[in-house]
């Protein structure tokens, strides 16, 4: 039995343990300058890694501003290089890549409702899809909030940025610079955050649209991010590449460089700056009421800081805090009384964790907390308090923390019945193509969900109290990666997945259908499992009932299920009755060593199709790419997929395959197919089918000329509008019409797009079957291309196969089914393959 999708596997994996980073002396005194410079600067673009890493680096750790990245979408479009997360779950990965990025470029994070929907050709498409209005009042919302000297964007705001979406990033952060400061326009956030005008808005140019820019073009200002930071040991352009490094999912690996490098900014708007970007902005204390004062305390604060005793520094900034206090209330405060408490836990070596003894629970379950306090400097501290809604804690205590002498304790707590699960915020409710559906409106612009559960402490420092909030986590080790962790979830007691994202209902007769379901209890569980169905459907039995003993222990049921007699596009349900309560959720883990562990609870629920779908043959070698579900889809249509290791490969072996597919990329990933190929086309010459998906023209593991039989030129050309039509080229060819018959209809329903990477020149011997272009393009006729070789068929296509299957697209079903049984239809008196082209 396979569960594809569940990945329920409990492995742990690594996160890193930002909270409980505990600066070096250098890094302390890196951030006691940072508390005396007050600019800010916001940097706009379309998607993690549009950002240009190294003037942020720059930014937030030479000129020492308050920086952030505001990125209008998750990169949910793009394509996966490490895992076959795509869509939201890869805009989930995205976040946290930008997030772990964040972590090292010592920048903010920001992100508006917008979705990638993938590649957009124009701005007018991007912003109609997008919601204007809406994407607008969220750039505007981030601007209020984090207020914002300068801003930065990556792209100007016309074609030349290329994509649709890099030209509205531009284009809504001009709008929203316009508009941030009218009481009038998006009336409710002004009650939260109030107006703000930006001072001045840059392009930062160069690269692809002005590659002639240089420092002595008139009206550019240079900034050279190449220093090299003493305090941290590395330059900014090092820094950087650690930081793009991030993007794993995307591939960009970046190698750290050394020495000046400039970066160039374009005036666009407000007040210009002649030489650099700062200069128009008081970016001292002065800039608030009652500030003045402490420009003064922190010059002192940095001059007696001492390496060696970073905690002689805490009795200065314990009366900074208070200063700070004082003042009236703004960003500005908001920040630097942050960043003050941060630097006296600091200089402190402050260590305060919180661990559970498990680490997801159920509302109403009970959680053992172990705390871990620390005082690492004869500072006066003591702990005085400790508080958490959702575990109803409020407990004063009153410990003195002495130098060096951990303080422990265990806690057991019920998690209150009425608190939420974890699940990331934006994908709670479903949403439309363009933009996620977020209710409770104070979470727009934020990054991610708060911790599950928060722990409040609360310290005494040299009799101030200060309140640190501390993440419930959990913790082991590992005999190799050694210490680790990951976040503490509240999670339903039972999951329930599906075995298949989608199952296909050929015809009448019973079908299996597995379900998984698994405990997230300590404690046993007894509950009845039911099936919810289209009308007309049956199951058999109609409920199963279930008992786990214990946490993780999972039990498979089966059901024989029985499609209608009429076409089907739905879903099909599950859920768990126990004790009266019913339980629909499923569960999802993403896990990859450099981003946290994260997990979804998305609906118990399956695609189910019931369509008149036919084919030929039984068995189908597959040879996995950069990652795709095919061996999974092919398995819905009743074949045996043989999913095919290198070596394995042999022309003996593929004697026993009906038809060979090649996952998407793997002329890109796979560093053997160079030695396969050759009897890959001599298996294609015997009479197989060989499918080929898109790939790259860049990065090909073998010589451009050997990836087909004939001459076959690869290109970028695709087609976005996944609703555009398509017209058939050669309605008699075998592969449109056996064994089933393909109509305009199954291109109905596709989603996201309808291919990439399209061969744009290919050799008369080529059959090219369909013709599509995108809204006022050229036709591009290169998605899906058939040569007979000998007595074989080879197959190309960039037709978005890997989206449109785990989909349950219907007609992408019959059409795939049609191409691996190419070698079939010649045995079909009806089909007719022609030898000409066209
Ligand atoms: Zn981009």
């Amino acid at each position: 039995m396979r569960f594809v999708f569940l990945i329920l596997v409990f492995a742990l994996s690594f996160v890193s343990s930002a909270q409980n980073h505990q600066p070096s002396a250098s890094e302390i005194k890196l951030k006691l300058k940072k508390l005396n410079f007050l600019g800010s600067v916001l940097y706009v673009a379309a998607h993690p890694d549009d950002e240009n890493t190294r003037a942020i680096t720059y930014l937030a750790n030479d000129r020492l501003a308050a920086t952030a990245y505001l990125s209008m979408t998750r990169g949910d479009g793009g394509q996966n290089l490490i895992g076959p997360e795509i869509g939201e779950l890869l805009g989930l990965i995205r976040t946290q890549e930008l997030l772990a990025a964040r972590r090292i470029d010592g920048g903010q994070q920001f992100f508006t409702r917008a979705i990638d929907f993938g590649f957009s050709k124009n701005y007018q498409e991007t912003l109609q899809i997008w919601n204007k209005e809406e994407i607008l009042s969220d750039v505007v919302r981030v601007i209020r909030q984090f207020q914002p000297d300068v801003i930065l964007t990556r792209f100007p705001p016309d074609e030349r940025a290329g994509h649709g979406h890099h030209t509205s990033s531009a284009i809504l952060a001009e709008e929203a610079f316009e508009i941030s400061n009218n009481s009038e326009i998006f009336k409710d956030q002004v009650k939260t955050f109030g107006t703000w005008q930006v001072s001045a808005l840059y392009t930062n140019t160069g690269r692809w649209w002005n590659q002639t820019i240089n420092e002595t073009t008139p009206g550019i200002l240079t900034m050279n991010v190449g220093g090299y930071n003493a305090l941290l040991g590395k330059s900014y352009s090092e820094l950087a590449a650690d930081s793009r490094t991030q993007h794993k999912s995307q591939g960009f690996g970046s190698a750290g460089m050394r020495g000046d490098a400039q970066e160039f900014f374009e005036y666009r708007k407000g007040d210009r700056a002649q030489k650099e970007i700062f200069e128009t902005i008081n970016t001292t204390w002065t800039r608030i009421k009652g500030g003045d004062r402490i420009q003064v305390l922190v010059e002192k604060v940095i001059r007696d800081f001492v390496e060696e005793n970073p905690a002689a520094s805490v009795a200065a900034l314990v009366e900074i805090r208070k200063q700070i206090m004082s003042l009236e209330n703004s960003v500005w405060k908001a920040r630097k009384l942050k960043e003050t408490e941060q630097l006296i836990r600091d200089c402190m070596g402050l260590y305060i964790e919180v661990k559970a003894n498990q680490y997801m629970a159920s509302p109403g379950h009970a959680v053992s907390l172990s705390f871990e306090v620390l005082n690492r400097s004869g500072v006066s501290v003591s702990l005085d308090n400790i508080k958490s809604e959702p575990l109803a804690i409020d407990s004063s205590l009153a410990i003195a923390l002495n130098n060096n002498a951990p303080i422990s304790f265990k806690v057991v707590k019920h998690i209150r019945t009425d608190v939420n699960y974890s699940a990331p915020y934006w994908l709670k409710e479903p949403h439309a193509t363009g933009m996620f559906t977020v209710e409770d409106k104070s979470l727009i612009g934020t990054p991610e969900n708060e911790a599950a559960i928060l722990i409040h402490t609360t310290i005494s420092v040299l009799g101030e109290k200060i309140s640190t909030q501390v993440p419930v986590i959990y913790k082991w080790t590992d005999p190799v990666k050694g210490e680790l962790m990951r976040p503490f979830e509240v999670v339903p007691p039972v999951f329930i997945n599906f075995s298949q994202s989608v199952f296909v209902f050929r015809d009448q007769s019973q079908q299996v259908v597995n379900v998984l379901i698994k405990s997230a209890s300590l404690k046993k569980i007894n509950g009845l499992l039911k099936l919810q169905l289209p009308h007309g459907w049956i199951s058999e039995p109609a409920a199963i009932p279930f008992e786990l003993t214990k946490m993780n222990e999972e039990q498979t049921l089966s059901f024989k299920v029985k499609g209608g007699s009429e076409e089907f596009d739905g879903s099909i349900g599950a859920i768990a009755e126990i004790d009266g309560q019913s339980f629909s959720n499923s569960i999802r883990q993403i896990q990859y060593d450099h981003i946290p562990a994260q997990t979804l609870l998305p609906p118990a629920k399956a695609r189910a199709l019931r369509i008149n779908i036919k084919k030929e043959g039984s068995v189908i070698g597959y040879i996995k790419g950069a990652g795709d579900e095919i061996p999974s889809s092919l398995r819905n249509l009743g074949y045996e997929v043989w999913e095919m290791k290198n070596e394995e490969v042999t022309a003996a072996n593929l004697k026993r395959v009906d038809a060979v597919v090649l996952g998407i990329r793997t002329l890109n990933t796979n560093e053997r197919i160079r030695f396969m190929m050759p009897t890959l086309l001599e298996y294609v010459k015997a009479g197989g089918t060989l499918v080929v998906q898109y790939n790259t023209s860049n990065d090909l593991e073998i010589e451009a000329d050997k990836i087909a039989p004939y001459p076959l030129t690869l290109s970028r050309e695709r087609v976005t509008q996944e609703d555009t039509e398509v017209r058939i080229l050669i309605p008699d060819h075998s592969a449109l019409n056996y064994p089933n018959k393909i109509t305009p209809k199954d291109f109905e329903g596709w989603v996201q797009e309808r291919g990439l990477y399209f061969p744009s020149k290919w050799n008369d011997s080529f059959e090219a079957l369909l013709s599509m272009n995108d809204r006022g393009e050229p036709a591009r006729d290169g998605s899906l291309l058939i040569a007979k070789y000998g007595a074989g068929h080879y197959v190309y296509t960039g037709l978005s196969f890997f989206r449109e299957l785990p989909e349950g697209v219907p007609g992408a079903y019959k059409l795939f089914a049609n191409l691996v049984s190419l070698s079939k239809a010649k045995n079909n008196p009806s089909a007719k393959v022609k030898s000409k082209s066209k």
